[in-house]
């Protein structure tokens, strides 16, 4: 069986820790496992990235954007082998990794841009003689902690402007699928980053619990559910970090009675159902403004959703894969299965999908779920899986009310032809990212990710220009020279240009 272990100052290690298995979702077998770093070997880590921390803050922003120059270029040759990774440990569909990996590579290109992120600001004159700037300077060792569903991506979107801003960085991956990201951090070195800059532990709360109470970690970026992300908001803020930890999501679209209705049912089948709908972004509820469209809604979503293929990674006709476990696929049955007995009507069932030659794999089909209330647990709670779910309302105002009275606010969308309702949705609803006729609104790389309420606790979102100012502390400098033989007068008035 493959061991999967660290990176750590530049190498790949495998001592003895406590191991968990790695499965196949596909197969529904263990065919890995991965090593579970114990609080000394995380300590080890943090200890190589604090030696490395000076030279590589002292080296001239535009050598670190070179490495992500290279870097890019690496990723891009070594793209199918990473999506085969993510295929064997997370499941989903070639097309799908090479769609994430490409998103994740975006996030490189900007980082490429750091000398001009990282100019500052000048100002010449605030006084007589005297000139004020503000620069923005690494803040030194800083970690990662990633979730299962995006394993190149997400990593993606936070070490590379953490390093090219100076920074030293600790990426703990999910211990469900953790090839992906030992891979890319591997081609760092090969991308001429000094050792110790960059470094992956494997492992599981021990090793997350060890990043969150070290005082040598600066700040914290966390994405995952929205339990763990309070957690470690709370810990991280508690030990005077910086942190930002984007959490879980219920994702709805609002269908106007004048949608162009094919249009969103297309744009609905693959928001929701793509990935198995395990991503954050997913659209895992429909609110259609009135009976006539959600029934037109209805129907062709159950037509839409016949022909759609559940099955193995590496077949690239098949429309998404298996969910991440066992139990995960359970408990997205589980949530079926509950509305169901609260008076949903199940449209087209996933339950037990048969793949064949795969008849282990940890597969759930599209489902399509009609008459879901507000108070049902299927509606509250995040599924994480292929279930759509349909709420009828009767005006716009209702269907905002709905979203907003929901507890997270990560994305939303509203499907119309009326340009005052969309621009009047955009404006008030009480949500992080917004689509009009856009299911998947997940900003690109040189705008910043995150959503409101209880989907991110913290201020600042993830990549884009946040990312720049997360992962740097501004320090601003008043600096006079004064003429010589000039001598200033003494003053105890506050100084001022009056
Ligand atoms: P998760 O919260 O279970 O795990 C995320 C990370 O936290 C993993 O690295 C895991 O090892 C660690 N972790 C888990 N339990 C912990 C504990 N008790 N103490 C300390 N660390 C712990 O999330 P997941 O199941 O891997 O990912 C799916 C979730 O992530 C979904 O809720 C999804 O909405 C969310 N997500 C959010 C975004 C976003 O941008 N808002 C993006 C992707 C995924």
């Amino acid at each position: 069986m493959k061991t999967i272990g660290h990176f750590i100052n530049g190498e790949i290690c495998t001592n003895n820790d406590r191991t968990q298995a790695v499965y196949n979702p596909t197969t529904g077998q263990a065919e890995k496992e991965v090593l579970l770093a114990s609080k000394e070997l995380v300590e080890q880590a943090i200890t190589y990235a604090q030696a490395a921390y000076p030279a590589w803050r002292n080296t001239p922003a535009i050598k670190r954007a070179r490495v992500m120059f290279r870097y890019k270029e690496l990723l891009e040759k070594n793209a199918e082998k990473i999506c085969q990774l993510i295929g064997e440990e997370h499941g989903k569909i070639a097309h799908d990794a090479m769609g994430e990996l490409q998103r994740g590579i975006e996030n490189v290109e900007y980082a490429c841009g750091a000398p001009e992120l990282l100019k500052g600001e000048h100002s010449k004159n605030v006084g007589p003689n005297i000139d004020s700037w503000s620069e923005f300077q690494p803040l030194g060792v800083v970690a990662g902690i990633t979730p299962f569903n995006f394993p190149a991506m997400v990593p993606l979107w936070m070490f590379p402007m953490a390093i090219v801003c100076g920074n030293c960085f600790i990426l703990k991956p999910s211990e469900r699928d953790p090839s992906a990201a030992l891979f890319i951090a591997d081609l760092l070195k090969q991308a001429g980053l000094p050792d110790g800059v960059m470094n992956v532990v494997n492992g599981d709360k021990v090793a997350v619990d060890t990043l969150l109470s070290d005082a040598r970690i600066k700040a914290v970026s966390f994405v995952g559910s929205t339990p763990i992300a309070e957690y470690i908001y709370t810990q991280a803020n508690a030990n005077g970090k910086r942190v930002q930890a984007l959490g879980g999501a219920k994702n709805h679209a609002i269908v106007m009675p004048d949608a162009d209705v094919d249009n969103a049912v297309n744009q609905l089948l693959g928001a929701a159902f793509g990935s198995s709908g395990e991503r954050c972004m997913a659209l895992s509820v429909v609110v259609a403004v009135g009976d006539a469209v959600a029934n037109l809604l209805v129907e062709k979503l159950a037509t839409g959703m016949s022909d759609l293929k559940v099955g193995a990674f590496s077949d690239s006709s098949n429309d998404f894969g298996p969910v991440i476990t066992k139990q995960h696929q359970e408990k997205v049955e589980g949530y079926i299965e509950s509305a169901e007995k609260q008076g949903a009507t199940v449209v087209v069932d996933g339950r037990n999908p048969k793949v064949k030659g795969y008849e282990d794999g940890f597969y759930v089909g599209g489902t399509l779920l009609d008459n879901v209330t507000a108070d049902m647990s299927s509606y509250k709670e995040e599924i994480f899986g292929p279930v759509l779910q349909v709420i009828r309302v009767k005006t716009m105002q209702e269907a905002m009310d709905l979203i907003d009275a929901h507890e997270y606010g990560n994305g939303t969308c509203i499907f119309t032809r009326d340009g005052e309702a969309a621009r009047y949705f955009s404006d008030h609803i009480q949500v992080g990212m917004v689509g009009i006729n856009v299911p998947l609104p997940v900003p690109v790389a040189y705008h910043s990710f995150g959503g409101w309420k209880r989907s991110l606790f913290g201020d600042l979102h993830a990549y884009g220009p946040d990312s720049v100012r997360f992962y740097t502390k501004r320090k601003t400098i008043t600096q006079r020279w004064p003429s010589a033989g000039v001598r200033e007068g003494i003053e105890f008035s506050m100084p001022t240009m009056n």
